[in-house]
């Protein structure tokens, strides 16, 4: 009995995502897939007393995996900030109102946060930054962080007072990227400052708060959307011990897999040591440390990434500006050598095209690529500056980390803005990248800042078959890949990216049973995928959410 009750059967559209045909059925015993195929198997199943649950056209797909996100960053913001993110706000005096009503639960030495979208300046409608006068409108006593996106962020007098923002002047470090402090026409700070939000002085929540807040939003964000494996960028220790905690406790039920943020969270050769020597207390298959985390430049919207071709003059701060490198050739080679000496991944954030170089020189004047662990190369084709680049990629056996839901949040409209006609192509050429044998891997990297949507792998899917922007433009739609290609990204080659591919990602006998119902058959209707809902996800084998029914 007790092995019957760890055993049944899903019948329905089953997508195993390995190239093979539709299925009809799929047998789970003791939280692992042991057959896939046609209807003889829930007949079988059936004579033998197992339970067959019946979804009809359904489709059944293995769990999403999405190996980049900021699952901390993101629960602690949105918990204790004030959301200013365009529709909500529109304009700069709907961001000061906003922030204003939050001004009375600040107490004590505590900072007021908000956090608008990626590329702010461009969503409102003064298409401009809030400036540090503006925020000391609201209070020139209380520290104000307001973030806009992952990269920027606009503080006020105190703000900038306690985060010593001389200190990036003089050329001190910054968290990830190059730190930027922007000055006005006399010199003095305008509020702006990019690339150092790891080392602002805000007092940290208790940990119980903090795991409270990520508990909550992994179950909206992540599981109710059917993601059942998460590679999570840790900003310290402490952050690895509320996760620590929480999967152990099955308060977060996924699986789990850790990069530490250099330097964020501790220097290189002290982050390679704890990644290889970390055990967490539910053991491997639900949390994990693979590697470190890197930055070879910084953001877009900070106007931080290193490209070839410069920045246009309305969005440069001099001329012939061509963003920022964060991480030359030499600090990349190290950082391999340190990786791989420790039995360790290195991952790197790499949005621009000169960034590009640099870590594809690197890694392919480090020897064979397939002796090691694959490098991963977090944003990897948000541009390819030229066919011929993929041959780099290709012969380096990286695997780029890509975000398709970028298309929608700013690779369509911002980046032709920013460098104009070398913006215009190879966005995100995920058909070139298939036809060519690159295969990436699809993730959110979802943070704070993020639009409502991102998290969403259906979202996400959606984006690789639409390509359409934030405002609506088609980007190279000769781009677009097929709903299989894409859903074969957003799950075994996420799966991948985070050293599973063997376990999970696909719906293959021997694997984990981690798997999601959809509502329906989206392929029916590729408009309908982004509004498609996930009807049940189940991990390991247990069926850990299901859909309430309102009919
Ligand atoms: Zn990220």
């Amino acid at each position: 009995v007790a092995a019957q009750t760890a055993s049944f059967v899903l019948t329905g559209r089953v997508v195993p995502v390995t190239g093979a045909a539709d299925a009809q059925a799929v047998l789970i015993r003791d939280g692992r897939i042991e057959e896939v195929g046609d209807a003889s198997i829930a007949h079988r199943a059936a004579a033998a007393g197992i339970d067959v649950r019946d979804v009809g056209d359904r489709l059944v797909i293995p769990g999403f995996v999405d190996p980049h996100i900021h699952l901390q960053h993101l629960a602690v913001g949105t918990r204790r900030g004030v959301d200013c993110r365009v529709p909500t706000c529109r304009t700069i005096p709907d961001v000061l109102d906003a922030l204003r009503t939050g001004l009375s639960d600040v107490s004590g030495d505590d900072w007021l946060i908000g956090y608008g979208n990626l590329f702010f300046d461009q969503k409102v409608a003064e298409h401009r930054h809030p400036t540090r006068q503006e925020l000391d409108s609201i209070s020139d006593r209380v520290p104000i962080a307001l973030h806009l996106g992952g990269h920027t962020t606009v503080l006020n007098t105190p703000a900038l007072r306690l985060a010593r923002v001389e200190r990036f002047m003089a050329g001190a470090a910054g968290g990830w990227g190059s730190p930027v402090v922007e000055l006005d026409s006399n010199g003095e700070p305008t509020g702006l400052v990019a690339e150092i939000d790891p080392m602002l002085p805000i007092p940290e929540l208790a940990s119980e708060q903090v795991a409270d807040h990520i508990e909550s939003t992994y179950q909206e964000l992540f599981t109710q959307l059917g993601v059942t494996t998460f590679g999570e960028m840790i900003e310290s220790r402490g952050a690895a011990d509320v996760l620590n905690r929480l999967v152990a406790s099955k308060r977060v039920r996924a699986r789990g897999v850790m990069y530490a943020m250099v330097p964020a969270s501790m220097p290189l050769a002290e982050a390679t040591e704890w990644v290889a020597g970390y055990r967490s207390a539910a053991g491997p298959d639900w949390l994990r440390a693979a590697g470190i985390k890197m930055f070879a430049d910084g953001g877009y919207s900070s106007r931080n990434a290193a490209s070839r071709t410069p920045y246009v003059a309305d969005h440069s701060p001099r001329p012939g500006y061509r963003g920022r490198l964060n991480l030359g050739y030499p600090a990349l080679r190290q950082a391999l050598a340190a990786a791989r000496s420790a039995g360790v991944q290195l991952a790197v954030h790499t949005n621009g095209t000169r960034a590009q170089d640099e870590v594809l020189n690197a890694v392919n004047a480090a020897g064979d690529p397939t002796a090691h662990l694959p490098v991963r190369v977090e944003h990897l084709g948000n541009v390819m500056g030229s066919p011929e680049d993929i041959l780099a990629w290709r012969t380096a056996g990286v695997i780029p980390v890509l975000q398709p839901a970028f298309l929608y949040n700013f690779v369509g409209d911002y980046v032709p803005m920013l460098l104009g006609d070398a913006g215009m192509t190879g966005r995100l050429s995920l058909r070139t990248m298939l036809d060519e044998g690159v295969m990436p891997a699809a993730s959110s990297d979802v943070g704070l800042g993020a639009e409502s949507e991102q998290s969403n792998p259906l979202f996400g899917i959606w984006c690789c078959m639409a390509r359409r922007s934030y405002w609506g433009r088609e980007i190279e739609g000769d781009q677009r890949i097929t709903f299989a290609e894409a859903l074969r990204l957003f799950t075994l080659e996420g799966a991948r990216a985070l050293g599973m591919a063997n376990e999970i990602g696909s719906l293959e006998p021997g694997k984990r049973a981690d798997l999601v119902v959809l509502d329906g058959d989206p392929r029916r209707s590729p408009d309908q995928i982004r509004r498609s809902a996930v009807d049940s996800v189940y991990l390991d084998g247990a069926e850990i959410y299901r859909r309430a029914r309102t009919n």
